[in-house]
């Protein structure tokens, strides 16, 4: 800014002016929009790492239950060969005492892993957003009675008294996935058995307002430290007491609750160190008009319905252990066996013999079982045989692939030989007889009482001798005989027999005869 005085005549006498050093201001902007500038650019490449770590985190997390599912079906298929021959051999009557109890606890132990694992295959679906419910009518009154006739036993082995308390509000029918249902009580149930040494375990259920139910799982065991209550659902995590106590995952309680949260519910638990604990399950369950839910009536096929002609299945499988375990499974029914150990061999027999069925392995060198499928699909009569597809793969798109290519049921390993004849039931019209290995009829609310001394003095004796020998067949065969008059130790007696508890039995009947004499 500036001013500029002149003569009359126009010339310029002084100038007055003010002037301003911008240097140091334009230095200070310069320097300010190099610093914004820069802090752009490290905003930008900032989000850039951000960008890229989470695309390599997803990408991780893809990979991690990519991994998980290829070890399941690793872990899966000898699995299915130890479970499925343990089975077989629990069959052969002409085990000793001995060998049987052996054969049991490889059964156990067997189940034991392939709980773990399935867990955290599961944990690793539920991360992945993929876990579904399935909701349909459920007799709630029938689960609970099950459930407790399943934990009054292991809570008795324990010296632990077992309670069932539910109300006449609670409503018999609901609708709800009960495969998760039964998984929370179990997890909740086997927690509070396994750390509880002395007192009792308490299930209760009640309706919790308009279709919502609450399950609370009391016990008097070892408790939860206030510190540690937050950190019980999350995966892995196990109080310091939990193990000193026990073993475990620590995945039970985590799935619980994301099951629970599936369900439109929540659990939450109220507990002290060395004050029990009582954890409370409430979930959304709107009660259905259903007709009854049948009650689970586990019958075990011994053989093929006559009157049905020779069956001939074809077992394709490349690996000879499964395809023996199969072979010896059905030739136990009575089917008449053929095997192929690939695709190509699998296509041979099949248009040549025309089996009624062919179970089909999906992972067979060279030519994959999905293939072999489809090409059988175009060149065998339609409806002449049924491709019942199995696979130990833990992905959904392979068992979707399968379909697509043309089996009419797909089994995913390991299975159970009940469950693969009952899927040669539904889905090939194989008729089979059976007979009754589990109680059909309910049992009432908190009263299985397993008081044998209602049973004639002789019966008991002959119960007890026959558990004392270990022999299955005989046990259940008197157990049979209390299905119409004494339906609650039948239930009870047939788990017992079910679990190979013969010890169990063994001591309730001398008990009753010790008391007897007695008196
Ligand atoms: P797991 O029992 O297989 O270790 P869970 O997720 O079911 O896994 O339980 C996590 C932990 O919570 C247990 O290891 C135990 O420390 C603690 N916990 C669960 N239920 C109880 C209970 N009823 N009493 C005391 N501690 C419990």
């Amino acid at each position: 800014m500036s001013q500029t005085f002149r003569a009359a005549d126009g010339k310029p006498l002084r100038m007055i002016g003010i002037s301003y050093d911008f240097t140091g201001r334009k230095l200070v902007e310069t320097e300010l929009d190099q610093h914004r500038h820069h802090l752009e650019e490290l905003v930008e490449a900032r989000t850039r790492e951000l960008d890229s770590a989470k695309n390599a985190a997803e990408a991780a997390n893809q990979a991690k239950s990519v991994f998980l599912a290829n070890m399941s079906h690793e872990i899966r298929t000898p699995m299915n060969a130890v479970l499925g021959f343990a089975q077989l051999l629990e069959r052969d009557g002409s085990l000793s005492p001995p060998a049987r109890e052996k054969v049991a606890t490889i059964m156990k132990s067997g189940e034991h892993l392939l709980g773990i694992i399935n867990d955290i295959l599961e944990m690793s679906r539920i991360e992945a957003g993929r876990v579904e419910l399935r909701t349909g009518p459920v007799d709630l009154h029938n689960l609970l009675d099950d459930l407790a006739v399943m934990f009054r036993v292991r809570a008795e082995e324990k010296g632990l008294s077992f309670t069932l308390d539910y109300g006449e509000d609670l409503p018999r029918v609901v609708m709800a996935d009960t495969g998760k249902l039964r998984q929370v009580l179990i997890n909740l149930l086997g927690n509070a058995v396994k750390f509880t040494k002395q007192g009792s375990i308490t299930l209760i259920a009640r309706a919790a307002g308009t279709d919502r139910i609450a399950v609370e799982v009391r016990d008097t065991g070892i408790g939860i430290s206030p510190g540690e209550l937050g950190d019980v659902f999350r995966p892995f995590e196990r109080t310091r007491a939990g193990e000193q106590a026990a073993g475990g995952t620590g995945l039970g309680l985590a799935i619980s609750r994301e099951y629970a949260h599936l369900m439109g519910g929540e659990i939450s638990v109220e507990s002290g160190e060395g004050q029990g604990s009582c954890f409370r399950f409430e979930f959304r369950a709107a009660s259905a008009e259903a007709a009854p839910v049948a009650a689970e009536t586990g019958r075990r096929v011994t053989a093929l319905a006559p009157g049905q002609g020779t069956i001939h299945v074809l077992v394709a499988d490349d690996n000879p252990t499964n395809r023996f375990l199969l072979r010896e499974m059905l030739e136990l029914a009575g089917f008449i066996v053929d095997e192929a150990c690939d695709g190509p061999e699998a296509i041979a027999k099949a248009t040549s013999g025309l089996p009624r069925i062919v179970l089909m392995d999906l992972v067979m060198p060279g030519m994959s079982g999905i293939e072999a499928t489809r090409i059988l699909r175009d060149t065998l009569p339609p409806e002449s045989t049924a491709i019942i597809g199995i696979s130990a793969s833990a992905f959904a798109d392979d068992e979707r692939r399968f379909l697509e290519a043309g089996i009419n049921a797909f089994i995913s390993k390991p299975f159970r030989v009940e469950e693969l004849f009952d899927v040669l039931a539904r889905h090939a019209g194989v008729a089979f007889e059976t007979e009754v290995i589990q109680a059909a009829a309910p049992v009432s609310s908190g009263a299985v009482d397993l008081d044998l001394s209602v049973l004639p003095l002789e019966t008991v004796r002959e119960l007890g001798a026959a558990a004392g020998r270990l022999d299955l067949r005989e046990v259940r065969e008197i157990v049979a005989r209390f299905d119409d008059g004494h339906p609650i130790l039948y239930a009870g007696l047939t788990r017992l027999a079910a679990e190979f508890r013969f010890d169990r039995i063994v001591s309730m009947c001398e008990s009753t005869t010790t008391g007897n004499v007695n008196g």
